[in-house]
């Protein structure tokens, strides 16, 4: 569903990407993880093009991603993003925040859009919170709007970058859990993450990066018990 050919990126005299080659199938839950500075969210940001890549081609579904354009506008639609910061819309409520883009962009009718809306918020847990901001919400909760937003325009593939980090121990979990079952449900998804716990339960493959390579990618049964490169050693040494 997702396909990188020889994806190389480089900011100035830093080569941040290079010759990524990657495959998603559909349904598939690839867990990127890997030191700081890796290259893990430019990759994040080069699969919707909120980040223009050197050389190489990025394919969704079939379709090579544009530069620019109308085209791009819309095969971004097909690629939900969360990131760490929740970067919910401030000023309106929740409800709007999950009911905006399917009216701007996906063209749906306001009644629609807000019926999709209520079923998303179920869905996350949140659907008590529609009428409020999001200040008023704690962490995880802006955290499940920002998926529930984020599924609203019927992705093909979601892409989450450190989905968590921002948030206190004890709302982890429910993020998490949202997360597993969109997994379960059959969503196609990349994600970023610290929580080894996830990749464990949830990855179907783990893609270790470092230094802008992707230097392993194998099971997460492998990744954990007998990874194959040093780095990784050293790497899962740290934080294990
Ligand atoms: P972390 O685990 O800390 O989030 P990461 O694996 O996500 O790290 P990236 O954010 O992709 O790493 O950064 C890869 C490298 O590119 C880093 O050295 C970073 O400093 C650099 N970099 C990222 N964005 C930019 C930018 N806009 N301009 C210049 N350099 C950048
Ligand atoms: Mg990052």
């Amino acid at each position: 569903l997702v396909v990188l050919s020889g994806v190389n990126k480089h900011f100035g005299e830093l080569h941040v990407l290079r010759d990524i080659d990657l495959t998603v199938g559909r349904g598939e839950v690839v867990v990127v993880v890997g030191p700081s500075g890796g290259g893990k969210s430019t990759l994040c940001r080069a699969i919707n093009r909120l980040e223009t890549v050197d050389s190489g081609e990025i394919v969704i579904d079939g379709r090579p991603m544009p530069a620019e354009g109308r085209e791009l506008a819309a095969l971004r639609a097909d690629v939900g993003m969360v990131f760490q910061s929740f970067n919910l819309f401030a000023h309106r409520t929740v409800l709007q925040n999950v009911t905006l883009g399917q009216i701007k962009v996906r063209r749906k009718d306001r009644r629609l859009a807000e019926e999709r809306a209520r079923e998303l918020l179920e869905r996350v847990g949140v659907a008590s919170q529609v009428d409020k901001y999001p200040a008023q919400l704690s962490g995880g909760q802006q955290q499940r709007v920002a998926i529930a937003r984020a599924l609203a325009m019927d992705p093909k593939v979601m892409l989450f970058d450190e989905p968590t980090s921002a948030l206190d121990p004890e709302m982890i979990n429910e993020v998490l859990e949202v997360m597993r079952q969109l997994a379960r449900d059959g969503m196609t998804m990349v994600v970023v993450t610290h929580e080894m716990g996830f990749a464990r339960s949830a990855a179907n493959r783990v893609v270790f990066m470092a230094d802008g390579r992707i230097v392993e990618e194998t099971t997460p049964d492998r990744f954990f018990s007998n990874p194959s490169s040093d780095r990784a050693k050293d790497f899962l040494a740290k934080i294990l």
